[in-house]
């Protein structure tokens, strides 16, 4: 059977890898799912999200779906105000941080969190199976437009940090918005907290023109010299949809999403002894390390922000993040939420008296290096094997959570994994010098590659 679903909900290039008949039948195929309950829809701000919005509620209306449309809104601003409207289940069209090509489409449960793989397979197996339940004309739903989606949000995330603390700081912040849909929430958070608020790439368009829609270093650089040229305390970029919010501190110095996390654990970990942290194997360390020293639980997952939201709700976890900027607050919602992430933020800093930089200087620091390897299909299972023998012998600890990750003695780790999306390994190696996480990425790609060339000859 084929697949719909990657590793983000459903990706591709309308008109060219995702046709409108195909949303139509995705359409009813998630209405079919969903035995033609009430369904919340919102969109990203990207030309093709429209399109394919409509060409899916049109599906979903077919199987008699009810249908509430919050319009433009971030993800998790849709994902918040699922509970809200008492749905069964919330469809969101995004493509989050990819090129501008691309539309997406994201299906959540009836507490905005994503449904889970096996879910995915079954909405895909009436996709391509056909077996969809359309019902007579007379049963045919209808859509309605909702408000107050976006307010409802904005006083949900103050609602969990010091707002006279914070607001008694009067903080600069500079937000770079990326011309992403975080532009109808990130400003009006901020000022409700009493911030002075600098907006840049302000404008929701859907060609992205300001940067890319990923806020990684080398696409922050107007963020940087608004927060020197501005004295700000603060700079924070988003990606496209707004679940992800990545930190600049007062110097104009970019922060990995790691070191964002592990402060924002710090300051769970220190309210609530015993808290637990939900994160991916690729995850630096230093969240095992602030776990150590604040007595607080750090549980591993596979890649991906489904498996942290099910754990975190399996377990009940205070908090979940990812390296690429994804927090996840459990007492506001178990998903990645960029707002929420900046009002954290914020409530540190004005409680602590600290800036940014200060607070960040007081984590242990790591360096990280990340490599990619291209693979052939038909060695990778004989090739996991060899570096698993490989690595037995090398390590002090092995752990196969997703891919190959070795501790070693001095502290430092490699993690070898098979992409999901692409035919290439992920490998990252961490350590507390630069040379040694350089020279273990190094060493483990030659191996690799070499074992390949091997395998192909013989
Ligand atoms: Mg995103």
């Amino acid at each position: 059977m084929g697949r719909l679903f990657g590793t983000n909900g459903v990706r591709g290039i309308l008109n060219k890898t995702i046709t409108i008949d195909t949303l139509i039948r995705l359409g009813y195929a998630i209405g079919t799912f969903f035995k033609g309950g009430r369904i919340l829809v919102g969109m990203d701000g990207r030309v093709g999200s429209p399109v394919a919005k409509t060409a899916t509620i049109s599906g979903l209306l077919a199987t008699g779906c009810e249908v509430l449309d919050a319009g433009l809104a971030p993800t998790p601003t849709i994902q918040y105000d699922a509970r809200f409207n008492d749905v069964d289940g919330c469809v969101i069209f995004t493509a989050s941080h990819n090129p501008p090509e691309y539309i997406g489409i994201k299906v959540c449960g009836p507490d905005g969190v994503e449904i889970q793989r096996e879910d995915e397979e079954k909405i895909e197996s009436i996709f391509f199976e056909g077996k969809y339940n359309l019902v007579g004309w007379n049963m045919v739903g209808r859509v309605r437009g909702i408000v107050g989606s976006i307010e409802r949000y904005v006083e949900a995330v103050v609602k969990h940090v010091d707002r006279e603390s914070i607001a008694r700081n009067r903080y600069r912040v500079v937000v770079d918005l990326g011309n992403g849909v975080s532009a109808l929430t990130i400003p009006y958070i901020l000022r409700f907290l009493k911030c002075e608020v600098y907006t840049i790439n302000d404008h929701i368009d859907g060609f992205f023109p300001g940067r890319s829609p990923e806020p990684s270093e080398e696409n922050l650089g107007m963020l940087i010299k608004a927060v020197k040229a501005f004295d700000a305390d603060l700079g924070v970029a988003y990606d496209g949809d707004g679940d992800r919010a990545i930190f600049v501190d007062e110097n104009g110095v970019f922060h990995h999403g790691d070191r964002s996390l592990a402060l924002i654990e710090d300051y769970v970990m220190e309210v609530k002894p015993g808290a637990t942290l939900v994160t991916p194997v690729s995850t630096s360390q230093i969240v095992d390390d602030v776990a150590k020293m604040r007595g607080g639980k750090v549980m591993r997952v596979r890649v991906g922000s489904v498996d942290v939201s099910w754990t975190m709700k399996r377990l009940n976890a205070e908090l979940g993040g990812e390296e690429n900027g994804g927090i996840f607050y459990g007492p506001h919602q178990p998903v990645r939420d960029g707002g929420m992430a900046t009002a954290l933020i914020l409530h540190i800093l004005a409680t602590r008296g600290e800036s940014l930089s200060e607070t960040l200087s007081k984590l242990p620091a790591y360096y990280m290096v990340k490599r990619k390897v291209s693979l052939k299909e038909e060695v990778k299972s004989r090739l996991l094997s060899i570096i698993e023998e490989k690595i037995k012998g090398e390590g002090e600890r092995v752990e196969k959570i997703d891919g190959l990750k070795v501790w070693f003695n001095d502290g430092s780790w490699i993690l070898i994994r098979p992409s999901g999306t692409e035919p290439l390994y992920r490998i990252i190696a961490e350590a507390r010098s630069y040379e040694r996480a350089e020279r273990l990425a190094e060493e483990y790609s030659r191996f690799i590659v070499e074992t390949m060339k091997e395998l192909a000859s013989s």
